[in-house]
């Protein structure tokens, strides 16, 4: 919307005050006019008001037009002023003009020039504005660039990278300094061989669909989701890291891989066991049905254990688990555990359990399900990862304000680069090093979550070869503290 243009007559002549205005709205349509009859009263006026325009006379009483023009400047920079001359004075307009004056009108006024002249300064005024709000735009498009999350850079026509946003360099790793005036496919290692994937589009919005490429990032994979929209400078593209969600999704297609190989194993079994008894044309004697009925047996809690390993790790994951506090035998809860491993791996008969515990040990607090479940599944891996007639040891002892478990094999051990990632959701160093022996990758996982709920946590140190110890430390209470308390409280 073009705004009525504005301006403001200066002159000590009552009669041209009158006068002028109403020549200049004849002229110039909705023109609005303010005027002074000195400078005073008019810089008074230019502190309220942006005017498009100032017309002075030059020469008034007190402070005259130069003085005002000077002042002007002062106050609104980008204000045109025009002054009023006599006629012939020369001298003063070219004056008038080295003090910055937009034009000189000389008396008498040539009324054609003149409002050819105003309309010409309000023009350049509007202009002004404009390319002053543009520059603030600007100023503030650039701004958010700097804290948009996505990563936004500018390539030139030359293929020299001009603008990189601190996202980007957040994003790759390249701080700005490195990019920036550098060739993009040098900065950019792999661009050339995408950019042809790349939409460009002429303009921004939803047209542009985004490509997901890879990028080398100092030997780094990074997966970004990347378009283009090509501007007078060149083209803009901005860009989203994918490398994570990637890499969830690598791992989710895994985990269905693993956990439906997983679900397979025991199944065929049982269902070949089922099948097998079912036969009427074979005769199965007495202790092969026992064979088979015991084999569906293991497999079915083998099936059990994987499904609840699933579920608790998707309880873990959501926060929601609760903790029971019951009182605990460790002494007893180890043997117990042995006596259940001894059992249900029967095909491992040649594994050799070892227990150090002492005879007696004072109860504690805690919830008994979830440290069986721990020492567990440690005990099932000892087993899993052992050789032939390996020996598989656990050990109970209070230790500080707290109790150490301590699990030991000697089987075929953990890489020491691996250590840290064994804990990790689904991870199981290479499946080839471990000879086909099953798993989800979960057990380790939910170990180090569990003793993490319960403020403690699970250590391994591992020699390749040699076999490997987990270490789990928690803070159980003893039972007769826990009571004290318990009853400290109820008296309080
Ligand atoms: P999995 O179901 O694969 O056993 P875990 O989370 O229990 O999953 O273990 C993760 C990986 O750590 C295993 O795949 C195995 O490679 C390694 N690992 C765990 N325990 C042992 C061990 N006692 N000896 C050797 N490797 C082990």
């Amino acid at each position: 919307m073009i705004e009525t243009p504005r301006i403001l007559l200066v002159d000590d002549d009552p009669a041209l005050l009158e006068a002028l205005p109403e020549a200049l709205r004849l002229r110039l349509d909705g023109i609005e006019i303010d005027t002074s009859e000195n400078a005073d009263d008019a810089l008074d006026r230019l502190r309220e008001t942006d005017y498009d325009a100032v017309v002075s006379d030059i020469k008034m009483p007190g402070m005259d037009g130069l003085a005002l023009l000077a002042e002007a400047a002062e106050i609104r920079p980008g204000t045109p002023v025009l002054l009023i001359t006599g006629h012939g004075e020369h001298d003063l307009a070219v004056q008038a003009l080295r003090g910055g004056a937009y034009d000189f009108v000389q008396k008498p006024i040539d009324r054609d020039y003149f409002v050819a002249s105003l309309e010409r300064a309000v023009h350049m005024r509007r202009l002004d504005r404009q390319v002053a709000e543009q520059r603030i735009r600007l100023e503030q498009h650039a701004r958010l660039l700097e804290h948009v999350d996505n990563g936004v850079f500018l390539v030139d026509k030359s293929e020299i990278v001009r603008y990189w946003n601190p996202a980007a360099a957040a994003i790759t790793g390249l701080a700005e300094g490195t990019v920036v005036g550098q060739p993009v496919s040098t900065s950019l290692i792999g661009w050339d061989g995408i950019v042809a994937g790349v939409p460009v589009s002429s303009e921004p919005g939803p047209s542009a669909r985004d490509a997901t490429v890879p990028l080398d990032v100092d030997g780094r994979e990074l997966w970004i989701s990347v378009s283009g929209v090509e501007l007078e400078e060149g083209i803009v593209y901005a860009f989203r890291n994918l490398t994570e969600e990637r890499a969830l999704d690598k791992l989710k297609s895994e985990f269905v891989a693993t956990v439906s190989h997983e679900l397979r194993t025991p199944l065929s079994a049982i269902y070949g066991c089922a099948q097998t008894l079912r036969r009427r044309d074979v005769e199965v004697d007495v202790e092969t049905k026992e064979r088979l009925l015991g084999v569906i047996a293991q497999e079915s809690e083998r099936l059990t254990r994987i499904v609840s390993d699933i579920l608790l790790a998707n309880q873990l994951d959501a926060g929601g688990l609760r903790l029971e506090r019951q009182q605990i035998d460790l002494a007893q809860l180890v043997a117990e555990i042995v006596e259940e491993m001894r059992a249900s791996l029967a095909s491992r008969e040649d594994i050799s359990f070892g227990i150090d515990a002492p005879d007696w040990m004072a109860p504690v607090v805690g919830d008994e399900d979830k440290l069986r479940q721990i020492l567990i599944n440690l005990l099932d891996n000892a087993v899993k990862y052992s050789p032939e007639g390996g020996q598989v040891g656990i050990s109970v002892e209070v230790r500080g304000h707290g109790i150490r478990f301590v699990i030991t094999d000697q089987g075929l051990g953990i890489p020491h680069g691996e250590h840290h990632r064994i804990f990790g959701k689904f991870y199981r160093v290479d499946p080839n090093l471990t000879r086909g022996v099953g798993g989800t990758g979960l057990g380790l996982y939910i170990c180090r979550e569990l003793a993490r709920r319960m403020e403690g946590h699970v250590s391994v140190t591992s020699q390749e070869g040699k076999g490997s110890t987990f270490v789990v430390d928690l803070p159980l209470e003893p039972a007769r503290q826990a009571e004290e308390r318990g009853t400290a409280r109820q008296t309080a």
